[in-house]
């Protein structure tokens, strides 16, 4: 690093001072380590212990001879140390603190300073222990922690650049905000939680008969409350003064809170109460999941996720893939709009699912689960939603944003919808405008793409829409409007897309009329609490219906799957293709038809797929471009450019990966055109897009040689057991992390 530093100078040798002198000696990028302390017994540990080059004698001499100065002190101390080096500073010194509230830091540098010196950039690194003094200091203090820097408007991006390699050196993470924003955040997440500490400990240590009880028998929880009231009493008084209007901000918020808490516990409000805790208890994994910009319920550890499948196989039994994702998402959102409680049974635990039951916790409603599959969802009734505390974060799920925008724009506050990479990338557009028709008001970032913002107290207008793409989404969205509009909405689709929102709002006692191509719905209605049985997803298992009808000597059974006629699509394409499929023990739940299917081994023939049935099996494409790889002669694809804007292009996504694979395949415009002959095997780019991660597996039964699948963390948005499930049916796939 060649910064010019020659001598730098840290006042005040304590835990911090300290901490910091010891990594940048250690480091030695930054010229001789220099200490200044009012305390010379201090000075002189830090100099035996190895923490400093150079103890000070003279603070002015120091200064002047310092290319970069850092001041340690506790905050009240900093404008008297401020006035006695002001002085010495040059224009080109370098000049920083360490203090936890920065505010009453900048405030006292102006006093101080005729003009603030371009070299002065305020920071605080988010770091320290109960523990004070220079014997304390530890080089690793900052490693992998936060440090903010506060710059000011005359402060030289040189300056700012120059902190931030010192501290990204010690390991630190670096981020820059203004002096205000940085009192607010640390006032909400440091110090009231600080007071909050002290308070409890005093509180139960004042207690008279039982005290020594207390704190004998302390657990976990009561334990980590001492701890953090066991950080130095002198420097939180500090604080209290230095960033009072901040904190006094958050104890008020957080006084009233509590008073809620109390309210709910004293009339037994049970709905309060476990909304408080339930939103609590997640608050933790959500937030992390939104930092971390990630779809909805990745860890951040397995983000990097491969698939390697071993050629050969077949596949055979009786499996039940999960719950269907269209169905789970509407469970969510009619069972929190309805009057009663709604018991879910078979909800799919994956991403996208799992965003919109979080959105909707978000708006207050109570939802507990999901535990193997049932949740239970305490309705708040049509307009007993309630405003967001911030930006709702549905992940890599298109449906929750596009659903979700139709139910929002008719709510009285305003939200947000914003989601992970992928689907930023999206277009919104097509419910956006429509709605725009009807009388809302939405600001989308450029050509209509996410984050939706979107404004309350909106009265909607009731309108006849014609869609111009097939699409359940956009007539989902329209119809929840609806729900709010003005009189009446209807919505007519060009081709029939899946009808799961006009079949559960009817199952809920909410009427949807179906007038051949057109649903209509009218305001006013009410939802009431039902019991819904999540049928397994036709989605997930087509994979192991095209597995099974590729791969001689399979013979598999799914259980319990929807046949919805707008979603058999793939049923009619795979049994025009000559595929050998049952449907056994046709029976239907909740409004929703479901059989269990039956599919063996039968040499495919190609064809060129009837358009009608392309909107009826639009997401299974990925997984049928495989099953026209293995069939007999060409398969043509037409009118599906819908696909080019799903999740990947998967049009794109999958003659980009076959023809690595050696298959001979065209894409078109709105389709391909696939010869069938042999697969071979090679590396292939999922474009973190779950179904054609999941198509490129099964694609291994016929190949010649292992098919490695790169970017398959996102097949947890679907389908969360995808490896083991198709493991048990037969396939030889491994997940590699890293
Ligand atoms: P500390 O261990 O008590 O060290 C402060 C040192 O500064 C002491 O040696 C003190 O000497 C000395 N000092 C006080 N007034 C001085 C003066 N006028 N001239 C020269 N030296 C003086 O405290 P710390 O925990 O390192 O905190 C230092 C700064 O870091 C504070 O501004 C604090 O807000 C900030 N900070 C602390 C933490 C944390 O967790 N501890 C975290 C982030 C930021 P005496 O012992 O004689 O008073």
């Amino acid at each position: 690093m060649s910064n010019n530093i020659k001598k730098a100078l840290i006042i005040g040798l304590g835990l911090i001072g300290g901490s910091l002198a010891k990594g940048l000696r250690k480091n030695g990028s930054f010229g001789e380590v220099i200490g200044f302390d009012r305390d010379p017994d201090e000075l002189e540990k830090g100099l035996l212990t190895g923490v400093i080059d150079v103890a000070a004698e003279s603070l002015a001499q120091a200064v002047s001879e310092a290319d970069l100065v850092v001041l340690a002190v506790p905050v009240k101390a900093m404008e008297k140390v401020l006035v006695d080096i002001a002085p010495f500073i040059a224009e080109d010194t370098f000049l920083t603190d360490v203090g936890s509230t920065k505010g009453n830091v900048v405030e006292a540098a102006q006093r101080v300073f005729t003009a603030l010196p371009s070299g002065f950039v305020p920071g605080h690194p988010i770091a320290g222990s109960e523990k004070s003094g220079v014997e304390a200091a530890d080089e690793n203090l900052f490693l992998n922690h936060k440090v903010i820097l506060t710059p000011l408007a005359e402060s030289s991006s040189g300056a700012v650049k120059l902190f931030t390699e010192m501290w990204s050196a010690l390991g630190a993470e670096v981020l820059v905000m203004n002096v205000e924003k940085h009192d607010e955040v640390l006032a909400a997440t440091s110090h009231l939680p600080h007071m909050l500490a002290f308070s409890l400990v005093d509180t139960l240590a004042q207690e008279q008969d039982n005290n020594t009880d207390i704190f004998r028998y302390a657990a976990g929880g009561f334990r980590d409350f001492t701890r953090i009231a066991g950080s130095d009493p002198t420097m939180w008084h500090d604080i209290c003064l230095a960033n009072k209007e901040a904190l006094l901000a958050q104890l008020d918020r957080f006084v009233a809170g509590l008073g809620n808490l109390r309210a709910a516990i004293e009339c037994g409000d049970s709905e309060t109460m476990l909304g408080t805790f339930t939103r609590a208890r997640v608050a933790r994994e959500h937030f992390s999941r939104i930092l971390s910009g990630t779809a909805y319920s990745h860890d951040m550890s397995n983000q990097q996720v491969t698939f390697r499948a071993q050629p050969g196989g077949s596949v055979s039994g009786k499996i039940r893939v999960p719950g269907d994702k269209s169905i789970s998402h509407r469970s969510i959102m009619l069972g929190s709009l309805a009057d009663g409680v709604t018991e879910v049974t078979g909800f799919l635990e994956g991403e996208d699912s799992l965003a919109t039951l979080q959105a909707f916790r978000d708006m207050g409603v109570v939802i507990e689960g999901p535990v193997d599959g049932n949740v239970t969802i305490y309705g708040v009734g049509i307009n007993g939603l309630q405003a967001p505390p911030g930006p709702l974060y549905v992940g890599n799920s298109g449906t929750s944003m596009r659903l979700l925008s139709g139910l929002l724009a008719a709510q009285q506050f305003d939200s947000e919808l914003t989601g992970d990479a992928s689907l930023t990338k999206r277009p919104m557009g097509r419910v956006a405008d429509p709605l725009r028709l009807m009388g809302a008001e939405i600001e989308t970032a450029e050509n209509g793409r996410p984050p939706l913002k979107i404004k309350g107290k909106r009265s909607l207008t009731g309108m006849h829409y014609e869609m111009p793409m097939a699409s359940a989404q956009v007539k989902s969205c329209l119809l929840l409007a609806g729900l709010y509009a003005e009189g009446q909405t209807s919505v007519t689709e060009p081709a029939p897309t899946r009808d799961h929102t006009e079949r559960m709002l009817n199952g809920f006692g909410y009427s949807v009329e179906q007038e051949g191509a057109t649903a209509v719905v009218s305001s006013g209605g009410q939802l009431h609490a039902c019991r819904i049985d999540v049928p397994a997803d036709i989605s997930s298992a087509t994979f192991f219906m095209v597995a099974a009808a590729i791969c001689p000597d399979s013979d598999l059974v799914l259980e319990h799957v929807g046949i919805n006629p707008t979603r058999i699509g793939v049923i009619n394409i795979l049994r025009l293709m000559g595929a050998n499929l049952e449907l056994l023990n046709e029976r239907e739940v909740g409004g929703e038809p479901v059989a269990d299917i039956r599919i063996r081994y039968a040499p495919l023939k190609g064809i060129h797929i009837p358009e009608d049935q392309v909107p009826l099996a639009i997401d299974e494409f990925p997984a049928l471009f495989v099953a026209a790889a293995c069939a007999e002669g060409t398969t043509i694809v037409s009118g599906a450019e819908e696909l080019r804007v799903k999740e990947s292009d998967r049009i794109q996504s999958m003659v980009d990966g076959l023809k690595t694979l050696g298959v001979d395949i065209e894409g078109t415009p709105d389709g391909a055109v696939i010869k069938g002959g042999p697969i071979g095997g090679g590396v292939v780019e999922s474009h973190d897009d779950h179904r054609i991660a999941m198509s490129f597996c099964i694609a291994a039964l016929r190949a010649k040689d292992t098919i490695v699948i790169n970017e398959c963390a996102n097949v947890a948005t679907s389908f969360p057991d995808f490896v083991e499930l198709a493991c048990a049916a037969g396939l030889k796939v491994e997940r590699e992390e890293g």
